[in-house]
């Protein structure tokens, strides 16, 4: 059968990756969190005391660190190595949450994470979720999904997730981040958020993950119905 490129973007906690992670396991597809290779880069530069605008220390990062992904053997879990050591936790702290729109504007930082992100995917038969991925990652997805839903509402699952891993975090606080990311990441000059034009909307305040799953791989069987199964 075809194997299709998967892109579902969208604002920051719509459930674009835990939609994405359960399509990819429904179709024995690879999944990309290409938002935790720009929280590994921040991490990166905060650790080594590396400034935003340091542009000659941060080409030198960028041809040295290494961004890779494995699997969990026993739960599963898609985790993020840094330099071969699992940065998963790390990177889903508030204070990268918080720098994380400063360092994914820089051109020279895109630039090399979607060259990453469009080798990772050139076998086809992956699920990707990002920002830019059915605008500028694969433009030729078959399948590309733009995900939206109420601010307090992804807030709110925000605070649960973090809450999850032992950070108790105000809910204005997530708030605020969610707007500010927002902002930057649909504003910036380099690949902004938005919806390419044959993406297609969903609006996850008031639907559950299982439906959220329906809708894509409804699109996936329409994809695949149009490329004839082949
Ligand atoms: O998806 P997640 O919320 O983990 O993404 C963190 C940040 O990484 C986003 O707010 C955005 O600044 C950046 N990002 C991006 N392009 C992508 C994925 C994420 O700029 N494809």
């Amino acid at each position: 059968m075809k194997q299709l490129v998967i892109a579902i973007d969208g604002y920051s906690s719509c459930g674009k990756s835990t939609t994405a992670k359960a399509v990819a396991s429904l179709l024995h597809y690879a999944y990309v969190d290409t938002g935790a290779m720009y929280r590994a880069v921040t991490l990166h530069l905060l650790e080594q005391g590396i400034s935003f605008d340091d542009m000659a220390r941060i080409e030198q990062v960028l041809r040295e660190i290494s961004i890779t992904f494995r699997r969990h053997r026993h739960t599963g879990r898609n985790e993020l190595f840094l330099n071969g050591v699992n940065c998963e936790d790390d990177i889903r702290q508030m204070r990268i949450s918080n720098s994380v729109s400063e360092v994914s504007v820089i051109p020279m930082v895109r630039h090399a994470m979607v060259a990453q992100q469009q080798q990772m995917g050139r076998k086809r038969g992956v699920v990707m979720d990002g920002r830019d991925i059915g605008t500028t990652v694969f433009p030729d997805a078959e399948v590309k999904i733009f995900m939206t839903a109420d601010v307090e509402l992804r807030a709110r699952r925000r605070q649960d997730e973090l809450a999850a891993t032992g950070e108790q975090v105000p809910l204005e606080d997530i708030i605020e981040n969610l707007r500010k990311r927002d902002y930057l990441d649909s504003t910036r000059a380099e690949s902004p958020l938005r919806r390419a034009a044959d993406a297609v909307l969903l609006d996850t305040t008031h639907i559950t993950i299982a439906e959220q799953v329906d809708f894509v791989l409804d699109r996936v069987s329409s994809a695949l119905f149009m490329a004839g199964w082949d």
